[in-house]
């Protein structure tokens, strides 16, 4: 019996991945390896290369194996770009998981663990957020996340395929280690850009927005590493294997810094300067976007372990230094 981990190759999905063998579960990972690389898979996890939305690729893999229970990452997830090409993200989240439903109902699956995002509230009608509170998303890649959400709750009622989704706020870090990390390309997140900059890959950093209304005029986000997501997988697994109803759960750490003070962080890890400006705001980006995480602790008896930023930052810096072109596959 195996934990299919379908995006298995990109970066919040290879350390769930490592997680789950760590757990002494065995893993099937199915990835495009659009995003994802090849290198970040665990050797003790069997691959698949293929896409979601292909039926015949997904009814093969599920004939082979016997699966009984599935995590599902493989998405695009970048903010900016799902304002600038919405339809690519219909396309892939909302019509490849259409497709991963009706294969995961008609090969009798039962379990679903899936990442949702802080995305789906849009701009928060209070903090910390909890999971009951308005979901308006501000931008395409949070609408479809709330609509994949909508889509396992009605597949869940009609064919009892219960579900869990995570919705993540501002996944960072690293396995401890420095073995995998974030690789994006382009990058785009805020924490591995700054610490390319500390790397001497980048010459500065670009603060988008110092007009918000928040203490210092930078966006405030809740930063949870990577390790402590995984963690949550696995525990909204063994829910399910429980008997648990299907649910949403937010994962943070319930803090929030700045940019300027993840900034500031990253200095006082790397002694590095660190030249930053401010610069115009960046659409679709919401002022303050903080979790409380109460109900995955009551539910899930999840606990995040990581939650200083600077050790969370070191992590990440770590990761960076011994893997300068991330994985080296692009
Ligand atoms: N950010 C920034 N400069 C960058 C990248 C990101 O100022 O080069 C800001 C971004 O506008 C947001 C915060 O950093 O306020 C976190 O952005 P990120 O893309 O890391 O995550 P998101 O919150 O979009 O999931």
């Amino acid at each position: 019996m195996a934990i299919l981990v379908l995006g298995g190759a990109g970066y919040i999905g290879s350390h769930t991945v490592h997680a789950l063998i760590e757990a002494g579960r065995e893993v099937v990972v199915a990835d495009n390896l659009v995003t994802g690389h090849r290198a970040a898979v665990h050797p003790k996890a069997k691959l698949y290369v293929g896409d979601l939305s292909d039926r015949a690729f997904l009814d093969d893999l599920l004939r082979n194996e016997t699966i009984d229970g599935v995590i599902h990452f493989a998405a695009y997830s970048l903010v900016g770009e799902s304002v600038g090409n919405p339809l690519k993200y219909y396309r892939n989240n909302l019509c490849g998981t259409e497709v991963l439903l009706e294969a995961l109902v008609d090969h009798g699956v039962q379990n679903i663990v899936f990442s949702s995002t802080a995305a789906t509230y849009g701009e928060p009608e209070r903090i910390p957020i909890l999971e009951s509170d308005r979901t308006e998303p501000t931008n395409p890649y949070g609408e479809t996340k709330l609509s994949m959400e909508k889509m396992f709750h009605w597949t869940d009622r009609a064919h009892g395929l219960r579900y869990v989704a995570l919705r993540y706020f501002n996944a960072c870090g690293a396995l401890p280690d420095g073995s995998i990390g974030e690789a994006h390309d382009p990058e785009t997140h805020l924490i591995p850009i700054v610490l390319q900059v500390a790397l001497g890959r980048r010459e500065r950093l670009d603060v988008f927005g110092g007009d918000y209304p928040t203490a210092d005029g930078t966006c405030v986000r809740d930063y949870i590493h990577v390790c402590d997501l995984a963690d949550a997988h696995i525990k909204a697994l063994e829910y399910l294997e429980r008997g648990g109803e299907s649910d949403v759960f937010n994962l943070g750490n319930g803090v929030g810094f700045s940019n300027l003070e993840v900034v500031e962080a990253a200095r006082a890890v790397t002694h590095h300067p660190i030249p930053s400006s401010i610069k115009d705001r960046r659409p679709g980006d919401p002022a303050i976007l903080v979790a409380s995480s109460e109900k995955a602790g009551r539910i899930l008896g999840w606990k995040p372990q990581h939650t200083d930023l600077k050790e969370i930052i070191a992590t990440a810096y770590r990761w960076h230094q011994s893997h300068p072109e991330g994985y080296g596959d692009r």
